[in-house]
């Protein structure tokens, strides 16, 4: 296994590999860049066919990390961690705890947080041996109400707050009455998003795989049900994905009539040249890894004890952000998925040089 010439490795700072025998701990923490504050980012358990799978999936997202915290402007770093093995059968609060002793002894460069394969119960297992655990704490949320540390509905407000500067952008309004919207996937973040387009006098279609969860979009919130097969294609003014990645792909996107995707769903694109293909159809995109940034904003600020008038204005900065995107990539003629990636290297490489300054 090549570490430092893998083709993800990206001048990572830090890799850590620990193993702890007594327990079955194999696992691995990346810090990808750390001139913005310390990484934060999620500790996946999955039981990857081989250690070159874990390693390979580790820096590609400890990497995104650090263009999602600096595009949304936050003093963090970029960092993941991955654990081998099933989490069905293969997590014990031994091992979780094995595993908060290790980070434990990173002195804080990382913060791990939920991800797929771990939850706030197994963080809080994890946070008996380390400080270093994040999205865990019952705090006051942007809104103003309480929140269990599920960063859900501020995403989903981050998320409102882009596509509605992409629909400003795109089709020159700021009233949503009337915008057609087709949400696929109304779960934690795609239902809460419908519900602010709903306030906001938009009209929804919708499709989830689950169908209770379709069901309540169409009883509580009026919207049209969609099938799987049309619910990207219809001819509304936005798509907003909020179920899986790769759905902007060489089958898809010649088929859609939609002029702006702005959803919450992560790696939207199937490859990154996808982003230019949108543009040559003269398509809005919204890359995802800005408009989603509501959730790490949520749980940046859960340690910090900042009003929610204060995280209210830092998600709604999304849009800023967003707006900057699409100027920027209008007056270059460059895809905005390229834009973003430039855009957040700019915010962590200032960093970089301003500490360089510093010595
Ligand atoms: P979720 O599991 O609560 O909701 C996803 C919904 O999509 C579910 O209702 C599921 O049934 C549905 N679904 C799955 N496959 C589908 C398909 N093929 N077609 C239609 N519906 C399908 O997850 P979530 O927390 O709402 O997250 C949604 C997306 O946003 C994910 O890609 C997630 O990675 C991303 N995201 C979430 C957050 C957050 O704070 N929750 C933050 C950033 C990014």
């Amino acid at each position: 296994m090549t570490v430092f010439s893998h083709p993800e490795f990206d001048d990572h700072e830090h890799l850590s590999f620990f193993s702890d025998p007594e327990t079955g701990l194999k696992a691995i923490v990346a810090i990808h860049n750390s001139s913005r504050g310390p990484a934060l980012g999620g500790c996946r358990m999955f039981p990857y066919a081989d250690d070159e799978a874990a390693l390979r999936d580790v820096l590609r997202l400890s990497r995104g990390m650090t263009y999602k915290s600096a595009l949304a402007n936050l003093d963090l770093g970029g960092g993941k961690s991955v654990i081998i093995g099933d989490p069905h059968t293969q997590k014990s609060d031994a091992l979780l705890e094995a595993m908060g002793r290790h980070v434990e002894g990173l002195g804080g460069q990382y913060i791990a947080a939920e991800d797929s394969g771990t939850s706030v119960a197994d963080l809080k297992v994890i946070g008996r041996q380390t400080r270093h655990v994040a999205g865990i704490a019952e705090h006051i949320a942007f809104d103003g109400q309480p929140s269990n540390g599920d960063p859900s509905p501020t995403t989903a407000y981050g998320v409102f707050a882009g596509l509605k500067a992409a629909v400003k952008h795109k089709l020159g309004r700021e009233d949503l009455t009337g915008l057609k919207v087709a949400v696929q996937g109304v779960g934690n973040v795609g239902y809460r998003l419908a519900r602010h387009l709903k306030e906001a006098g938009a009209e929804l279609w919708v499709y989830d795989i689950y169908r209770e969860n379709m069901q309540r979009a169409v009883d509580e919130l009026g919207a049209h049900p969609a099938s799987a097969d049309d619910i990207l294609f219809l001819p509304v003014d936005v798509i907003a994905p909020c179920a899986m990645g790769a759905v902007l792909n060489d089958t898809s996107i010649p088929r859609l009539q939609a002029s702006v995707i702005a959803g919450a769903a992560n790696n939207l694109l199937q490859r990154p040249d996808h982003d230019q293909a949108l543009k040559d159809r003269g398509i809005l995109y919204a890359p995802d890894f800005a408009i989603n940034a509501g959730g790490i904003i949520d749980v940046f600020y859960e340690s910090t004890g900042a009003s929610p008038e204060e995280v209210r204005a830092h998600v709604e900065g999304i849009g800023e952000t967003l707006t900057e995107i699409f100027t920027r990539s209008d007056s270059t003629g460059t895809p905005t998925g390229v834009v973003a990636n430039l855009l957040a290297e700019e915010r962590f490489r200032k960093h970089d040089e301003a500490s360089a300054q510093a010595y």
